[in-house]
């Protein structure tokens, strides 16, 4: 009889696995996450030595120095390095997704060979710039225009909630490059270095995303050539809408590694915690809980790695996609607050990083398009 492989993973995938948890344990120990939240640190070390390791290029093909793997892969590197650290995880999302995906799906042939190459070292980090004051879920209302003048395009407005802008070589901004047509029709992505002049960057002041942090950014006057136009002009909204799906499954392949981190510390403080002479592992409701955690640890996995092969395997998988960002996201979330409760009251000092997990947890249902707006879409796909 064949052997089921975990989540139907090779013996590749599985020793690729093995080795992304070995760095982990090498490079990022809990101590390591902990300085970087508290102290508000990028971990470089840390992203460098995965730069080094050649994980940055995972989706990105060999012609431009990738190693050509599939989502699958993606989803490995995203989970296990989630689980030592979900800021790190992060900016090798954004290089992957934001960065290398965008430049894939609709960025030119001249822009793949000038930026992929420096995506696979490590030089290159991206950012999204989408989100304005007045346009959240709405996010195709933006007003950021940008107005040609002879080769360049003129910016002018302002953006929120723009996470890691300030370490970002480019950033992917949406702007409004038609005002005449209906909202959908009139934006255009380009490709801007946030050190030009005329941009201006403010941190704000959030419970998450201590160490990349996240960012007001206003653009007065900005002058950006056309050749960092990305994609086609006026032809914006369809380019992101395109990497919806892949972007909420690496949300959930980095959700999958984080609420597993979760699980563990849970596991692991109930059987070393003693209360009444026994260790608290030992009363039934704290077993019920911790199983229930490992439920939907379980669940995440199958979901995330089922997506991981319809990407691959190029199965259209919107409704998908949507419904495991949704899934992964709420677990951590439920994982998060079941692990507090374990923990009693060393779970709310930083000491411990069950608190973390219950802040990053509540972003999560939020940041890459809010759950109630994925419901609204499934709805729709439902023809409801
Ligand atoms: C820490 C952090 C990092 C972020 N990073 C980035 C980034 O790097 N780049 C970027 O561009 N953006 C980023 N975002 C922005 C994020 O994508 C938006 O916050 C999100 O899209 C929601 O927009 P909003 O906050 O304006 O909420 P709103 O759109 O005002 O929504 C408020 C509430 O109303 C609900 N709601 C809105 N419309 C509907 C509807 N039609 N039906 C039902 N419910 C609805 C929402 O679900 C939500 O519960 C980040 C946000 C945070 C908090």
């Amino acid at each position: 009889m064949l052997a089921v492989k975990e989540y139907g993973l090779t013996d590749e995938q599985i020793m690729f696995r093995d080795t992304v948890r070995k760095f982990i344990k090498d490079h990022v120990p809990e101590e390591y996450a902990r300085k970087c939240d508290q102290e508000k640190l990028v971990p470089w070390e840390a992203f460098n030595k995965v730069a080094e390791m050649g994980w940055l290029g995972v989706v990105i093909p060999e012609k431009y120095g990738g190693s050509e793997l599939g989502f699958v892969e993606l989803g490995i590197l995203l989970e296990e390095l989630s689980y030592g650290y979900l800021e790190l995880a992060t900016m090798v999302y954004r290089a992957s997704v934001h960065g290398a995906e965008s430049l894939l799906t609709y960025g030119s042939e001249e822009q793949k060979e000038k930026y992929l190459p420096l995506i696979v070292q490590g030089k290159f980090k991206s950012s999204l710039s989408l989100t304005e004051p007045n346009s959240g879920s709405d996010a195709a209302s933006i007003q950021v225009k940008a107005v040609r003048d002879g080769d360049y395009y003129i910016i002018n407005g302002q953006k929120i909630f723009n996470s890691a802008v300030n370490i970002a070589t480019r950033t992917v901004l949406a702007a409004r490059t038609d005002t005449t047509v209906p909202k959908h029709k009139g934006i255009t992505l380009f490709f801007v270095d946030p050190t030009t002049p005329g941009i201006e960057i403010e941190r704000m002041d959030t419970m998450v995303f201590r160490a990349l942090g996240t960012y007001q950014v206003f653009y007065n006057d900005v002058r950006v050539h056309k050749d960092d136009m990305l994609g086609q002009l006026n032809n914006g909204w369809k380019h992101l809408m395109t990497n919806l799906t892949k972007e909420r499954f690496a949300i959930a392949a980095m959700m999958t590694g984080a609420l597993r981190h979760a699980l563990d510390t849970a596991i692991n403080y109930a059987k070393q915690r003693v209360q009444f002479g026994q260790s608290i592992s030992k009363f039934q409701v704290i077993q019920h809980k911790l199983v229930d955690m490992k439920i939907e640890a379980h669940l995440a996995q199958l979901t995330t790695y089922d997506l991981a092969k319809r990407i691959d395997a190029k199965v259209p998988s919107r409704t998908e996609a949507s419904a495991t960002k949704i899934y992964v996201t709420e677990a951590y979330h439920r994982i998060a607050i079941q692990g507090m409760q374990v923990l009693g009251g060393y779970s709310v000092t930083p000491d411990f990083p069950m608190e973390r997990h219950y802040r990053e947890s509540v972003l999560q249902k939020i940041g890459g398009g809010t759950n109630e707006v994925l419901r609204n879409s499934m709805a729709k796909d439902l023809e409801l």
